[in-house]
């Protein structure tokens, strides 16, 4: 309560008709491909909502164009548009959260700058938050992307819904819609890594879902590698569960009971038949099979220990170089 009384007082200062209603936030890496034909696109949207809005890019330390086109759009728009530079490639949800601390609306929608969600879609997200939803998240119609990340996708949002209790149904796209009190737990949580549609889930009161279009990346390419996509879910599943941790302990006490009454057979046979050399490759086998299983634990325990690790660190998850703005909006951190 004291948090979004907090936050009124602060908008309240400046001139209360300059507060924005919507604050859209954009990742840019490398996007000046695909600049150019977003400006042309989503402004008008916007401008065709007519309710009170910003639009907030976050140059995630793009090394194209990328930080001059948005100059650029700054100076044309500078009444609704607002560029945070990050000094370094953060990664796109750092990337939205540094967007969220200099967000003024008081909803947040978040965005790909790749024109993979048709910013015509605006008005839907919009009639849900008019209704009274704090979380409105979105399912891809049809979703446009490489038929194996289509496959992995969907065997990652089964299992992300079998491990953890999110209950959405397309974690992968970001087009989303937030409540302001949303995003200011999820920036107070103040986890290294996070994924950020499922933390503002948790803190949902009334989330819904709107299903929307879904096209070809416009320009450029995928920004995730197959490296960077496994990196993303290891964040989702093991930032909002411990069941890999569990069901590894399970899986470990189940073959510990195996092994040991395999052993306790073979002494048996030792004993009845006499020794063996024939057996020889089952036992291969099985050691290797254990050999495995050991070293999947290792690596899964270091996962999380990793993640300790990095949290106690606490190190700033984005440093940022330059803001491009007319009115100074950085959150007050101790709100
Ligand atoms: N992005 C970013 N930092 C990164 C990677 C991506 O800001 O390190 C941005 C990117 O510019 C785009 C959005 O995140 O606006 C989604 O990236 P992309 O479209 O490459 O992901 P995909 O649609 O392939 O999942
Ligand atoms: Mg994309």
């Amino acid at each position: 309560m004291a948090m979004s009384e907090n936050i009124e007082q602060k908008q309240s200062d400046p001139a209360p008709e300059q507060v924005p209603e919507f604050s859209i936030i954009i990742p840019v890496y490398n996007e000046q491909a695909v600049l150019s034909a977003l400006f042309e696109r989503l402004y008008p949207a916007m401008d065709a909502l007519q309710r009170r809005y910003e639009i907030i890019f976050v140059d995630d330390g793009s090394r194209d164009r990328s930080a001059a086109l948005l100059r650029e759009q700054y100076q044309q728009r500078p009444d609704v548009t607002r560029v945070v530079y990050l000094r370094a490639n953060a990664g796109q949800h750092a990337a939205i959260l540094a967007g969220f601390e200099y967000a003024r609306g008081t909803y947040m929608v978040t965005l790909d700058a790749d024109l993979q969600n048709p910013p015509e879609e605006m008005p839907k997200l919009v009639a849900e938050l008019d209704k009274g939803h704090d979380y409105v998240g979105t399912i891809r119609h049809q979703r446009r992307d490489s038929l194996w990340r289509h496959w992995a996708s969907k065997a990652m949002n089964k299992l992300r819904e079998r491990i953890t209790n999110i209950q959405i149904t397309d974690q992968g796209c970001m087009f989303r819609a937030y409540h302001r009190d949303i995003i200011n737990a999820v920036l107070d949580s103040h986890e290294s890594h996070t994924f950020i549609p499922a933390l503002a889930y948790m803190y949902a009161g009334n989330p819904c879902e709107v299903t929307v279009e879904h096209e070809e990346r416009l320009a450029g390419e995928s920004k995730y590698s197959l490296f960077k996509l496994i990196q993303l879910n290891f964040d989702l599943m093991t930032s909002f569960s411990l069941a890999p941790l569990q069901f590894f302990s399970m899986a470990g006490m189940g073959v510990a009971v195996i092994s040991f009454i395999f052993v306790f057979y073979l002494a048996i046979r030792r004993l009845l038949v006499g020794p063996e050399v024939e057996g020889v490759f089952t036992l291969f086998g099985i050691a290797f099979f254990l050999m495995g299983l050991l070293l999947f634990g290792i690596g899964l325990l270091g996962e999380y220990v990793g993640r300790i690790y990095v949290q106690i660190r606490e190190r700033p998850r984005f440093l940022v170089r330059d803001v491009l703005e007319q009115q100074p909006s950085h959150r007050d951190t101790d709100s």
